[in-house]
């Protein structure tokens, strides 16, 4: 088996770029050969601007710091999601990063909720999280080691919006200064190995022939190696998720907008907003068999927040996923799979995709066991957001149209039965290997969509129902004094953007 001295990744959107410039900084000095080669004619795909807090530890891991990024990619803060309409229609709640409240006794906040507060925990966790009632009040404040002493703090995270078209440039500019090669043109063919089926050499549209030992695929829903060449097999999720296309239409900026990424349900679907500095960024995801493409634009160009910028762009795609490693084939980004963008994950599947990468780096040849455990990891990190998202749609109460209806009547994965079943009963958090949303993301849905356990933990009663009161007014009084305290958002990124300067 080949020693692999030569990388070529093929696509330059956030996957292609996320990827080179992980790699550039990690192998760089190894003595391996990276290529990227993209084509300008065909565009990518311009969208995925709402991150979750893993893409900072992406970036500084790369040696950037949040400013700087702020400053380069038109960035605001995001301090969780906002889901409007989701429950019923009058309903709204955050689901927040960090968490709510903080634990006693080593004893989850939820279960003295459930015990002495349940009215609390039945959709009113929003003010019991510093993010979200940060965002409410249109403010963002990082953590004073010093003078935050509170366990509140223990609890806070963000992540960014970002201009997916700026932060993939960005990266380019990082990736190029430190050794990235990089070609503009198009893959017209794939040339195989006939003995073991590998691919063995790009045929360009200049005329050039490239060879690799190892072919990343970031190119996007064409999925040019892994599936047109390769032929790997895609597997559908439209059983349990139905909505298949988006309309994205960017509007002017909105002033001081609030640190959070807004989730509205409509009839068969929903419309997210992002707050960018320089922009917002709006679309409106749907299911076509329960909604026309005429009907969806017209309903995301009523609700926009601002005046539009550009017009609709229609996206179509199937959610689903393939084995991200085939033969010298590693898709990364929309080649491997796509979930629709609720929880905002694929960036962050991005990520962990790149840290597989290395963690299985092929250095000593390609190994089939290797191949194996990479694509096992894979599967089930994605089938896990999978079912995170179908949740969303399962636990609604709309009953308002034939789309909410069906969700929340569908068969749903029996992984994820099991979870909901443990947590009404005994308010048990199932936690699988490979899961990218921890118990407090589970936590706020439930919250959000009223679903409570039966029974209460019997060891609150340790605290007992005053001493607990007592408790929750100390954490609301914390939450209220560093809100209070709290620059607004928009002062934030500015000073941001003047340190980055
Ligand atoms: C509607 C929608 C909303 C989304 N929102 C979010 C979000 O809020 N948060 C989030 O994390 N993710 C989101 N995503 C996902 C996110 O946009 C993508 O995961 C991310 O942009 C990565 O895309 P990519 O780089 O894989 O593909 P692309 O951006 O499509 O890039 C493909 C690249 O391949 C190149 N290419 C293709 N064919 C060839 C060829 N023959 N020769 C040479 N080059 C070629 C193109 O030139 C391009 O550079 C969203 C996706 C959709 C569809």
């Amino acid at each position: 088996m080949p020693k692999i001295k030569k990388i070529i990744i093929v696509g330059g959107g956030t996957a292609g770029f996320m990827t080179a410039s992980s790699l550039i900084n990690s192998y760089g000095n190894s003595g391996i050969n990276i290529t990227l080669i993209e084509s300008s004619k065909i565009k990518t795909i311009g969208v995925g601007e709402a991150t979750i807090p893993t893409i900072r530890s992406f970036y500084h891991q790369l040696g950037i710091s949040d400013q700087e990024v702020i400053a380069k990619t038109g960035a605001t803060a995001k301090l969780g999601i906002q889901f409007n309409g989701w429950k019923n229609k009058d309903s709204s709640f955050v689901h927040p990063f960090g968490g709510f409240g903080h634990d006693f006794n080593n004893i989850g906040f939820w279960h003295y909720l459930n015990a002495y507060e349940p009215e609390i925990l039945d959709g009113g966790l929003d003010n019991l999280a510093l993010g979200s009632a940060l965002a409410k009040a249109g403010k963002f404040a990082l953590p004073d080691p010093i003078k935050d002493t509170t366990p509140i703090y223990a609890r806070f995270d963000w992540a960014l919006h970002i201009d997916a078209m700026l932060f993939a440039n960005f990266l380019k500019d990082y990736s190029l200064a430190k050794g990235l090669n990089y070609i503009d043109a198009k893959i017209e063919k794939v040339e195989i190995n006939e003995n073991n089926g590998f691919i063995k050499s790009l045929l360009l549209d200049d005329g050039k022939v490239v060879e690799a030992d190892l072919f990343i695929d970031c190119s996007g829903f064409e999925a040019i190696l892994i599936g047109k060449t390769l032929g790997n097999k895609f597997e559908s999720y439209e059983k349990h998720l139905l909505t298949n296309a988006a309309w994205a239409m960017p509007s002017k900026r909105i002033e001081n907008p609030i640190a959070l990424t807004k989730v509205t349900a409509h009839s068969a679907g929903w419309q997210w907003q992002i707050p960018l500095n320089h922009r917002t960024g709006n679309g409106h995801v749907f299911a076509r068999d329960f909604m026309n493409d005429e009907l969806a634009l017209q309903i995301l160009e009523t609700n926009l927040p601002s005046e539009k910028r550009e017009d609709a762009r229609l996206i179509k795609f199937t959610p689903g996923r393939r084995n991200p490693w085939d033969k010298n084939c590693i898709a990364i980004g929309l080649s491997s799979g796509f979930l629709e963008p609720l929880e905002s994950t694929a960036i962050a599947l991005i990520q962990n995709g790149i840290e597989r990468i290395k963690m299985f780096f092929p250095f000593d040849g390609i190994d089939e066991k290797v191949i194996k455990e990479h694509n096992r990891i894979a599967q089930k990190e994605f089938e896990r957001v999978r079912d995170f998202i179908i949740l969303h749609y399962k636990l609604n109460q709309r009953g308002d149209s034939e789309f909410w209806r069906y969700v929340a009547q569908m068969d749903i994965p029996d992984t994820l039965s099991e979870k909901i079943e443990l947590y009404k009963r005994r308010g048990h958090f199932v936690r699988y290997s490979w899961e990218m949303f921890h118990h407090i993301s589970w936590l706020a849905m439930y919250s959000g969509f009223g679903v409570l356990p039966q029974n209460h933990e019997l060891m609150v009663e340790n605290m007992g129902q005053s001493n607990f009161r007592n408790a929750l007014n100390q954490i609301n009084l914390d939450i209220e004094r560093i809100v209070a305290r709290a620059p607004l958002h928009s002062q934030f990124i500015n000073h941001c953007n003047k340190v980055a300067s």
